[in-house]
């Protein structure tokens, strides 16, 4: 959550943890890690880390959620309760809730699901450790187990959070800048003027076509296939 602070986050732009405006933090991602899912991503980013499993397609359960004429997407997005540092109640709350239901919209958009009708594809966000920018770490993760269960997809989605610091548009909002930062592009919170909104956008587009690049690089390593 954005909040107005006097609080120095960047200096002769430098930020807190080291990077320039623009920069990410590490992303460590590997496809294919779990056994028992027909697709699986973990990934690292900055200190977050998050599993992301895919089952299906599937029979749609209930049946009362099926569509005559495709798939949906049941996605899950929840945060194991030693992930944040005052224990988190198990389960699901308001938050993930959101947060799921945002997911499940965005893959239903790229997977093809037009080619698989009254089906089910359910994909699992696990966050195991959490340091801002879960959501984006989370849609990450579940994009290259999608692409690793081999479920046909018009593209990944890749995301990436950009926001405002000490009057600075930066990228990829660390945990001081999400709680202390003025701004947070991606859940429309903060003060930004019209300016500042088109370069944290497109901050945040670069941001992504580097991560895009990380994705597709971890499932040529999973395959040995070819860059
Ligand atoms: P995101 O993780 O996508 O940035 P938020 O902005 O809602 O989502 O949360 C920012 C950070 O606040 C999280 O990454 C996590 O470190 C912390 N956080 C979120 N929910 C909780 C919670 N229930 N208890 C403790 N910390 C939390």
């Amino acid at each position: 959550m954005a909040g107005q602070t006097d609080m120095e986050l960047i200096k002769n732009g430098v930020r807190l943890d080291g990077r320039k405006p623009d920069e990410l933090r590490d992303i460590k991602i590997t496809a294919g890690v779990l056994d028992n899912a027909d697709g699986s991503c973990y990934l690292e980013w900055g200190n977050n880390k998050v599993y992301a499993g895919v089952f299906g397609p599937m029979e749609c359960h209930p049946r009362h959620k099926q569509k005559a004429d495709r798939a949906i997407v049941q996605a899950r997005y929840t945060m194991a309760p030693f992930s944040v540092n005052d224990r988190k109640r198990p389960g699901l709350d308001r938050r993930s809730t959101e947060i799921s239901y945002i997911a499940s919209q965005a893959f239903e958009k790229v997977v093809m699901v037009e080619e698989f009708p009254k089906a089910s594809i359910r994909v699992d966000m696990q966050v195991v450790e959490a340091h801002a920018g879960t959501r984006c770490a989370a849609i990450t993760a579940a994009s290259v187990a999608l692409a690793d269960a081999g479920i046909p997809m018009r593209d990944m989605i890749p995301a990436c959070a950009s926001g405002k610091v000490n009057d600075i548009v930066v990228l990829d909002l660390n945990k001081e800048e999400d709680n202390y930062g003025q701004a947070d592009l991606l859940q429309l919170d903060g003060h930004l003027s019209p300016d500042q909104f088109e370069e944290a956008m497109d901050l945040a587009t670069s941001g992504c076509m580097d991560l895009y690049k990380i994705m597709r690089d971890a499932l040529d390593k999973s395959y040995g296939g070819k860059k």
